[in-house]
């Protein structure tokens, strides 16, 4: 561990994306198979390979007691070491090496723990039942570890290193160290869900035979925003004979796997946030579990009824909550809308242009369902079917798809859309592949509004009034595009949530105090809102240049992580468009 933790100090050290797939190709190269791929697996900052249902279930507030307890400080040191990094690896680096040197310890030169002993120990982590056995197993870990190898122990267990490396990364530095295509990196890393493998199979020149594996989240394919009909039809050159039309659907984006395993009938919904989601949807695991065969389906799930879909505020009193009672149920029912498919019939579809992904999406509406005998539920639903003996029906439909070959067609269908309750239209290339976790132009988003902006939340006050107990008043940034840990701020806004959603975010801002300078807060940038405004003014109030105008909080986007909020230049270009009309 004390080879990886001081390879991971010079990838953090350098900026250039170059340099640091070129250190860690170089690492992973001359380490043995199997210690080679533990750490690929750590740097994409995981302790377990992503498709594993194995998580460590280790609270912030056990982490920071043991912390303490091993670098021999008050969780109140601890803060203080915090405050200046902002992260408790470093924190905790800095509390050890404190320690050290008070003792005058030498630091280690040799490796306390191995990359497979680390492995294995966060495996016991995982299988300990409960904060007191969990303490015992992550006390003996750290405990042997120097305050390098600490650091890098508990940024794996917070799930991030912090140092510039994306997992993308991670498959740039196996294509180089094995000299294989990164194409086929990365698509045997999204068919197997596990980094480590792949590093095996890259080294043998197997890449070509990974597996399938259901039930781990691949990549969402993402939409890039249009302003009017005639900007969307631009992007369609003469190439291209015309588009896939599609409402725009207001609810919460989903990827659905159903197939079997262990020889019966599973579903596996997950969210844009690729977290599984099923236990908070659970009437949509029969209807789905009843269309025939094995596949992955991209689609919306929404509030429906009467052969439409409800506002999102009525699907959002139902989200984030723990267990869903049949109260909830009924007052939002679902649906699941399908626009896509990403693997059918054993074949990773992903590669073929969507006119052909539609024809197979159609194929698995058109077949005979299953009979609810034969369609299984989610580990864990059944119970919930007994409590409540007449749940809500939920609908599992494939999106209508139209056709458009002029703005003016687009215009009347946009109509249309909104009529029926939807937010407005996707826009479609019918050649373009699926491409898992990337924006481009082959699908377009129209909604009326000026465009509206996702933010990350950087600093949290106290409101005024009822709201003087409560982080009600937030400001927030968009990220700089060249350097995307770069967050830039544009303004602040305490109008849009409901109380209970600020008393839930007033809760998780004080557990994610970065600085606490009394009235306000800097908070780690975690939460993303959607916020709508007036115009955007240039001002040097805040670094980036910019201020909106009356900005105000549109929703609490659960479903997006900090990487996918809106750049400087989306604004720029907002900006742009508003003053040069
Ligand atoms: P936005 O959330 O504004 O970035 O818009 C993109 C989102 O629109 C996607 O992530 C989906 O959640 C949602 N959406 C609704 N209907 C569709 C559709 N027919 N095709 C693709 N995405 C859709």
């Amino acid at each position: 561990m004390l080879s990886f933790a001081r390879i991971a100090d010079s990838i953090r050290a350098t900026s250039k994306k170059l340099e640091k797939v070129a250190i860690l190709g170089g690492y992973l190269k001359q380490l043995p198979l199997d210690q080679a791929a533990a750490a690929a697996v750590f740097f994409s900052g995981r302790p377990f390979p992503a498709f594993e249902e194995a998580t460590l279930q280790v609270g912030a507030a056990l982490l920071w007691r043991v912390s303490a307890d091993v670098a021999q400080v008050s969780e109140g040191e601890l803060s203080a070491h915090y405050r200046r990094f902002g992260d408790l690896g470093d924190a905790l680096e800095a509390a050890l090496g404190a320690r050290l040197q008070a003792d005058k310890i030498p630091p280690a030169e040799e490796a306390s723990i191995s990359l497979l002993e680390l492995a294995a120990a966060f495996r016991e982590l995982a299988s300990a039942r409960g904060p007191a056995a969990k303490a015992v197993v992550l006390q003996r870990i750290l405990q042997r570890a120097a305050p390098g190898e600490a650091k890098y122990i508990v940024k794996i267990i917070l799930g991030d290193l912090r140092i510039g490396l994306r997992e993308s990364l991670v498959e740039e530095a196996i294509a180089r160290a094995f000299e294989q295509p990164l194409a086929q990196v990365q698509r045997a890393n999204m068919m197997l869900g596990d980094i480590g493998q792949t590093l095996g199979l890259a080294a043998k020149g197997k890449l070509a035979e990974a597996p399938m594996r259901l039930f781990h989240p691949l990549g969402f394919m993402l939409a890039t925003a249009v302003e009017s009909a005639e900007e969307a039809m631009q992007h369609f050159s003469a190439a291209h004979e015309s588009a896939a039309i599609e409402d725009k659907y207001d609810g919460i984006r989903a990827q659905v796997h159903v197939g079997e395993r262990e020889g019966r009938r599973e579903v596996r919904i997950f969210s844009r946030t690729l977290d599984e989601v099923s236990g908070s949807f659970p009437e949509l695991v029969s209807p789905l579990a009843s269309l025939p065969g094995e596949f992955v389906l991209d689609g919306e799930i929404v509030a429906w009824q009467n052969g439409r879909a409800l506002p999102f505020a009525i699907l959002q009193q139902r989200l984030g909550r723990k267990k869903i009672a049949a109260a909830h149920q009924r007052a939002a029912p679902l649906a699941y809308v399908a626009f896509d498919v990403l693997y059918a019939n054993r074949d990773l579809v992903i590669d073929r242009p969507l006119s052909e992904r539609s024809v197979i999406l159609n194929g698995i509406f058109a077949a005979p369902r299953l009979a609810p005998a034969e369609a299984a539920t989610a580990p864990g639903q059944l119970s919930f079917f007994a409590e409540s003996p007449t749940p809500p029906q939920a609908e599992v439909l494939r999106a209508p798809v139209a056709q458009a070959d002029s703005a003016e067609d687009l215009d009347r269908l946009f109509d249309l859309a909104r009529q029926r309750g939807n937010e407005g239209l996707m826009i479609k290339d019918l050649e373009s592949p699926y491409t898992p976790g990337r924006r481009g132009g082959a699908w377009l988003k129209l909604k009326r509004e000026l465009a509206t902006l996702d933010v990350v939340v950087t600093a949290a006050e106290y409101g005024h009034g009822k709201r003087a107990g409560v982080l009600s008043d937030y400001t927030f940034a968009v990220r700089d595009r060249a350097d995307a840990d770069r967050l830039l701020n544009i303004g602040k806004a305490y109008s849009g949530l409901t109380d209970v959603e600020i008393a839930e975010l007033t809760k998780f801002f004080l557990e994610h105090t970065i600085t606490d300078e009394g009235f306000r807060r800097q908070v780690e940038p975690l939460i993303v809102l959607e916020v709508a405004f007036n115009s955007v003014m240039k001002s040097d109030r805040y670094e980036s240049g910019f201020a909106l105008r009356f900005p105000r909080i549109v929703r609490w986007r659960r479903d997006k992580l900090p990487a996918d909020i809106d750049t400087l230049a989306a604004l720029n270009s907002v900006f742009e468009r508003e003053h040069s009309s």
